[in-house]
């Protein structure tokens, strides 16, 4: 059995606003090392060979942490993002375009053409 926290930290894009930010990511980690083979399918399990003398947890580690990297990546929960017309970081700066909220019910009628596009399929 072998315990390890794993501190790093990323330098990831913005989905929103494109700018660079860095990620702290901790990452604890429980791995249970063995040479015999169970029927029992653990993700911690690391099966060894025989012959296997040194255990590797660099590849462990490396996957647990790109495992971590959140699919939805953002600077921060409020990003404002880039504005849509002129590209201007909201979050530096305030642009003048009108950039008008999407009317909800249109956002209602659209979500209903498209299940009845797909309805067709
Ligand atoms: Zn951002
Ligand atoms: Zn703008």
């Amino acid at each position: 059995m072998c315990s390890a926290d794993v501190q790093s930290r990323f330098k990831l894009t913005c989905d929103r606003c494109l700018g660079d930010y860095l990620s702290d990511v901790n990452e604890h980690l429980d791995l249970i090392f063995t040479k015999e083979e169970d029927d029992e399918k653990d993700d911690n399990i690391v099966l060894l060979s025989q012959q296997d003398i040194d255990i590797d947890l660099l590849p462990h580690v490396r996957e647990a942490l790109i495992l971590s990297i959140p699919f939805k990546k953002l600077c921060s929960e409020d990003c404002k993002g880039l504005c849509i017309t002129c590209g201007a970081d909201l979050n530096h700066e305030a642009c003048t375009c009108k950039n008008e909220e999407p009317d909800p019910r249109w956002e209602k009628l659209k979500e209903l053409k498209k299940s009845l596009e797909s309805a067709e399929e």
